[in-house]
């Protein structure tokens, strides 16, 4: 018999009231990991009614006293950080190392959320007035609805609860499908940390179903939303439709730019990690590089060979490079893109093609995959992949490199690799993207600065990490004191003073 895991709704573990249920598989398996809940409306109504329920004294609750349970969460799960590592390679399939980064993640937010409990700063600026006092302070928001993808299943949550909860909000979290026994492991380490009941509700489900119903309820005030561009576009209309706040973080189609006077080994060494690091499937994940014509051919070569040496296989085995993809459709969609890039006339130099031998037939291999005289308007070189598919393209100029660069529906990441300080300040100004590397890959954002695009990966909003992430979760609240003792008119009785 299959583990089975509950949803968590107000402070208790239980079922779907319909009893219907979701399998968890290994990826790079097939291995059967446990059961959850398959949620429908009636499940998350119960959620956001006790985390409505919840919302008055937890708002109430000082912000240090907030963090505080914070801050034990995050050392809980610092404790735990190898079992929950491996047992996201085993749900996700990314390699142990790569997971262990993704457990880190929660533990470096979760420590900067408990310290922020003790700021949360406003702001206090003169009053045009004598005797008057003017200030303003940040309010939580109400029930917020979180909706999270599979690709960093603990790391991507915790950008998002621990802001969110340190703000003074009440949650409910839909996570992804793939990776719903992380979730549950990681709500269960709040429940252990003293987070009041009520306060983070976890619901698993379908998006078409749980998610769908949580964007729709009338008392979820904001949608926290991070996946891809279609789904995200349709749940902004919605929340359009319905007055609610939606932050959405979105695809990327970031490229790496390598100059002629870039270190080539290392470039080298930045692409092969950007580009099949987490099989390609992070938001981050370099899906171009843009070359100048003197270093055209040696980056071609060497990555090529580089991505052919690349050992796939189970994330937990030492001897693995590149684990698998997260299901069946995702490895269709890559080698969908492999076709199409041969029919665009892209030249394939490796991969291209699913990765079957052996015990790699038990789960979603595919081969790191290489495309040279790649253009900047093929379908290969403007689309998000989110696998491990790279476009090489050629530029004639650091402009034409950046033009290039910026002519995508996407603007999360970008890096440069350039031995010249002017030309890198160059591109770091003219660059449009929400993250810009200088001589690293594209991947490797620290939680102590905002993380988000430009253009189609997001509505402007930054999560992830840095103040802003706590202008998502807040709304400004103006005060104005006037201890005057009199009526003081603003903008009518500053006259006065000045004459
Ligand atoms: P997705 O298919 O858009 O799903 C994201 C979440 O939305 C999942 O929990 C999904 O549930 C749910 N969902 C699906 N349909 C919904 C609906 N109609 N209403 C409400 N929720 C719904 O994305 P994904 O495949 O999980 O993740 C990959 C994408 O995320 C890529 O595009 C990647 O670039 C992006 N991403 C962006 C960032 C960033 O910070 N910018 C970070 C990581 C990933 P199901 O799982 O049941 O489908």
């Amino acid at each position: 018999m299959a583990r089975e895991f509950f949803n968590y709704i107000d402070g208790k573990w239980i079922p779907a009231q319909s009893g219907a249920t979701i399998v968890s598989h290994n990826p790079a398996t097939g291995e059967t990991l446990g059961v959850v809940p398959a949620s429908d409306a009636r499940d998350v109504a119960r959620a956001v009614d006790a985390a409505a329920r919840a919302f008055e004294k937890w708002r109430k609750t000082p912000a240090p006293h907030r963090a505080e349970i914070l801050r034990h969460v995050a050392e809980i799960i610092r404790a735990r950080k190898q079992s929950l590592g491996e047992l996201l390679t085993r749900e996700m399939g990314k390699v142990l190392p790569e997971a262990l980064g993704d457990v880190q993640e929660a533990v470096d937010m979760g420590m900067y959320m408990a310290g922020e409990g003790r700021r949360l700063n406003g702001l206090l600026v003169p009053s045009e007035l004598p005797n008057k006092w003017a200030m303003a302070v940040r309010d939580p928001l109400g029930v917020v609805g979180i909706i999270t993808p599979w690709n960093f299943p603990i790391a991507v949550p915790s950008w998002k609860i621990f802001p969110a909860l340190v703000c003074g909000n009440t949650l409910v979290w839909k996570p992804a499908e793939d990776t719903p026994i992380l979730a549950a492991e990681f709500v269960k380490i709040f429940e252990e940390a003293g987070l009041p009941p009520g306060v983070l509700n976890l619901v698993t489900g379908y998006g078409e179903l749980a998610g769908a119903a949580l964007v729709e309820h009338p008392q979820v005030k904001m949608i926290s939303f991070t996946g891809s561009n279609e789904i995200g576009k349709l749940i902004a209309v919605q929340c359009a439709q319905l007055g609610k706040r939606v932050s959405l973080e979105l695809g990327g189609k970031n490229a790496i730019i390598v100059l002629d006077d870039a270190d080539i080994d290392l470039a080298t060494d930045g692409i092969i990690w950007s580009a099949f690091g987490t099989s390609g499937q992070r938001c981050t994940a370099t899906s171009r590089v843009i070359v100048t014509p003197d270093v055209h051919k040696s980056i071609a070569e060497r990555v090529a060979e580089r991505a052919s040496k690349l050992r796939l296989g189970d994330g937990l085995l030492p001897t693995t490079d590149v684990g698998p993809l997260i299901n069946k459709a995702a490895a269709a969609k890559v080698h969908e893109y492999s076709e199409i890039g041969k029919g665009e006339g892209a030249t394939l130099l490796t991969g291209g093609d699913y990765a079957t031998e052996g015990e790699l037939a038990r789960g979603h291999f595919y081969k790191p995959t290489v495309f040279d005289q790649v253009t900047p308007t093929m379908r290969l070189a403007q689309e998000e992949i989110f696998g491990p598919s790279l476009s090489i393209i050629r530029a004639d100029s650091l402009a034409q490199a950046i033009q290039i660069n910026n002519g995508v529906n996407f603007g999360l990441s970008a890096s440069i690799f350039t031995s010249n300080v002017n030309t890198a300040f160059e591109a770091m100004r003219d660059i449009a993207t929400g993250i810009v590397y200088i001589n690293a890959g594209t991947i490797g954002s620290e939680v102590q600065l905002p993380f988000g695009g430009t253009r189609g990966t997001g509505n402007g909003h930054r999560e992830g990490g840095g103040p802003p992430v706590l202008d998502a979760f807040t709304e400004w609240k103006s005060i104005y004191v006037d201890y005057s003792g009199r009526l003081q008119r603003a903008q009518i009785d500053t006259d006065s003073l000045v004459s």
